[in-house]
């Protein structure tokens, strides 16, 4: 069975990297019908920012991306906080000690500078100069009983032959020990271990099959396959996932804002939608934005995936190893297609409405009109206009309002329109939804609307474009007897009412 693990430094929110990060380890795990694990990785405290772990435990559930164990989930490797697992790292590198693989450095911050200037003098490429590696067992001991701080370090040269290491992503790598430091620390002087051995630790000790994680990690490879080979132990197998990058080509990072995932929740994207966007973003099927816009057919249904269907199209080989741009262009036309979907389904419009209800109240809190059943109609008129469901207050406000006829737009509209005809057109609507025998269904207003500017011998664009100014105050909308069936007969009078005035 294949066991993943996503392993988060709780340094911060889970930002969209990370999120994608998950997403594979998930989709790998789920596609093989294995597990996956969500270890937190708090060695460096300095760098721990509290409450981090329950962002991002609340950004995957968000997603709905289930971890099959790690913190608040028991399972058979818990703990899944590597700060409560510091027994084990101290044994690993007792073992790495006593096989000659690693050795006590006592060597100051400030004589490890030298060192390293001295080093650089001579054009050398190290950064150490393995001066702790020639201290006899009796000093090393001598030393720990007087109290002296030491780290452990690896002796990279305790490993004669380094095989060239390979990624399922990248491929082989070749040079790739060239730029590793000089007999990197394992373990601190605070008996923390260093991000490389807690990993490889980790790994092993929960069964890990497949490291899937993000490409920064990559030139840590060679170090940790070194480990492993010290430590003779099997590798997992590793796939490094390739840096996600802006439009303009610059990297993604969390310091240039808009990339935390619960900013998406808050602006109202989809979650399915934003899993579908990371997805394709490095997945080789990604389509351009001009492929979307251009294209003449119905929307690729091989680009808009649900979760279930990226499980099973979820392939490692067809990831490239190429870096992806995320384009917000491309996550509007998935975004809508997702909503699309969403209101296919039993239920799926109402929770849609009951989503959005809170900023509809708080954008319009005078409103009275704000139950979940209408706000639900509303979303069914006006549905193939949205991209987002954030949308709809903007779209929608006249659902909500009466419609604000003094802006430019709506004073435009008004004065191309003749006066009397306005007035007649709108007295004559009033007239005729005040019979009241009408079958309030879209349908039958339709048909209404049809007979009436025939009856009047209008042409139906002028008649239209006066009714929707009247009910709307806008250029464009949802069809219009689709308007006057959601706002309801009575409002429909009164509006008409208002406008002729
Ligand atoms: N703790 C590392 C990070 O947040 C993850 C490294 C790994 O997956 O091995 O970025």
């Amino acid at each position: 069975m294949v066991l993943l693990r996503f392993a988060p430094s709780p340094t911060g929110a889970l930002h969209l990297g990370g999120l994608r990060t998950a997403l594979y380890n998930y989709l790998y795990a789920r596609k093989l019908g294995g597990k996956w694990i969500l270890r937190i990785e708090d060695t460096d405290a300095t760098r721990t920012v509290p409450g981090a772990v329950d962002g991002i435990r609340e950004a995957l559930e968000w997603a709905g991306l289930e971890y099959d164990s790690g913190p608040g989930k028991h399972g058979p490797h818990a703990p899944y906080f590597q700060s409560e697992r510091l027994d084990l790292y101290h044994s690993y590198s007792n073992k790495l000690l006593e096989s000659g693989h690693a050795y006590r450095c006592f060597c100051s911050p400030d004589t490890l500078a030298t060192t390293r200037e001295r080093l650089a003098r001579m054009g050398s490429n190290s950064t150490y100069d393995k001066a702790c590696l020639n201290l006899t067992d009796e000093e090393v001991a001598r030393r720990v009983r007087a109290g002296e701080k030491s780290v452990i370090r690896m002796n990279d040269s305790a490993l004669p032959s380094r095989s060239s290491p390979s990624d399922l992503i990248f491929g082989n790598l070749r040079d790739a020990h060239a730029s590793l430091p000089t007999d990197p620390v394992l373990l601190k002087s605070d008996l923390f271990p260093t991000y490389h051995l807690a990993s490889v630790v980790d790994d092993h000790e929960m069964g890990i099959t497949h490291v899937l994680r993000g490409e920064e990690w990559l030139p840590s490879l060679p170090l940790h396959l070194d480990l492993y080979a010290s430590l003779s132990l099997t590798p997992p197998q590793f796939a490094h996932l390739p840096l996600l990058l802006n439009l303009d080509g610059s990297k993604m990072s969390k310091r240039k804002g808009d990339v935390q995932v619960m900013d998406y929740k808050r602006r109202g994207w989809e979650p399915a939608a934003i899993l579908n966007w990371l997805a394709l973003a490095g997945w080789g099927r990604s389509h351009t934005t001009e492929a979307i816009s251009s294209s003449k057919q119905a929307p690729d249904s091989t680009t808009v995936m649900s979760l279930q269907e990226m499980i099973q199209e979820f392939d490692l080989s067809s990831v490239t190893h190429r870096r992806s741009v995320l384009d917000p262009q491309k996550l509007e036309y998935i975004n809508k297609h997702h909503l699309m979907r969403t209101m296919s389904t039993n239920d799926g419009t109402s929770v849609l409405a009951d989503r959005v209800r809170a900023l509809v109240k708080k954008s319009f809190p005078h409103s009275p009109f704000t139950t979940v059943q209408y706000i639900e109609d509303v979303i069914l008129v006006i549905q193939g206009r949205m991209v987002n469901l954030n949308d709809l207050p903007v779209l929608a406000s006249y659902f909500f309002i009466e419609p604000d006829y003094t802006t430019a737009e709506a004073l435009t509209m008004r004065n191309r329109l003749p006066d009397e005809l306005y007035v007649a057109v709108v007295r004559d609507l009033r007239d005729q939804l005040l019979i009241g025998d009408l079958v309030w269904r879209p349908a039958e207003l339709a048909n209404l609307l049809h007979r009436e500017y025939q009856r009047l011998n209008l042409k139906q664009k002028m008649y239209m474009t006066i009714l929707r100014h009247a009910f709307t105050g806008s250029k464009t909308g949802p069809s219009l007897a689709e308007i006057i069936w959601a706002l309801g007969r009575d409002r429909s009078i009164a509006r008409l009412e208002t406008a002729q005035r």
